[in-house]
């Protein structure tokens, strides 16, 4: 029986996050040069999550300055994740109604996300979902896909009382995969392969596992 369902954040509970604040903000400090990384913003990332096995200011900053050749600061990187949490999210559909069905049957709800925790909590606090979560554990406790990351987002758990649900495949699927968790991949566009274990509507996942 699962007891702690695993959740990412970014495309698969609410989309926001970067925007043209954010957007604006980097290109105010450091003009347009800026602008071609700001399209491929989410690859840089991604290629960082997977050399670094956590977020920090000064990590990111060094490897955006070093891979775009120009000048990103610690100091940057915070006042940019600040504003983050100030851009109104979409949710997903039917999220509150499947973390509702869930906590009815007493699971335990976690979020397993890259980016801050702090500014990750906010932006669930804002759309009200926060309360639903025990915990949010964010890139700067230990990145996808590491294997760290599941461990630690699995907390007191047995591995086969918990399952992984998110929008990407390296990240949410194959990563809680390979070490031996469960783990549905959430496609609401149906891009993927049929052999993969997945869901195109978030509360499809209720019907899944016995109680
Ligand atoms: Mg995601």
């Amino acid at each position: 029986m699962k007891k702690r369902y695993i959740f990412d954040l970014d495309g698969t509970l609410m989309r926001g996050g970067f925007s043209g604040t954010t957007d604006q903000y980097l290109l105010d400090r450091l003009g347009e040069d800026v602008r071609p990384v700001l399209g491929n913003m989410k690859e840089y990332l991604g290629r960082y999550e997977r050399y670094y096995r956590r977020y920090t200011d000064e990590d990111l900053s060094r490897f955006l300055s070093l891979s775009t050749n120009l000048s990103f600061t610690p100091e940057m990187i915070r006042e940019w994740d600040e504003l983050v949490t100030a851009v109104p999210n979409t949710l997903e559909e039917g999220v509150f109604e499947t973390l509702e069905t869930l906590k009815e049957r007493d699971k335990d709800l976690v979020v397993l996300t890259n980016w801050f925790t702090e500014s990750q909590r906010k932006r669930l606090e804002n759309e009200g979902l926060l309360p639903y979560f025990s915990a949010v554990y964010g890139g700067d406790i230990s990145t996808k896909p590491h294997k760290e990351a599941y461990w630690i987002a699995s907390g007191e758990f047995a591995p086969d009382e918990c399952v992984f649900i998110g929008d990407n495949v390296d990240f949410d699927y194959i990563g809680p995969k390979s070490c031996g968790f469960d783990s549905i991949l959430y496609d609401k566009n149906d891009v993927h392969h049929k052999s993969i274990v997945k869901v195109k509507r978030l509360n499809e996942i209720t019907k899944m596992y016995e109680r």
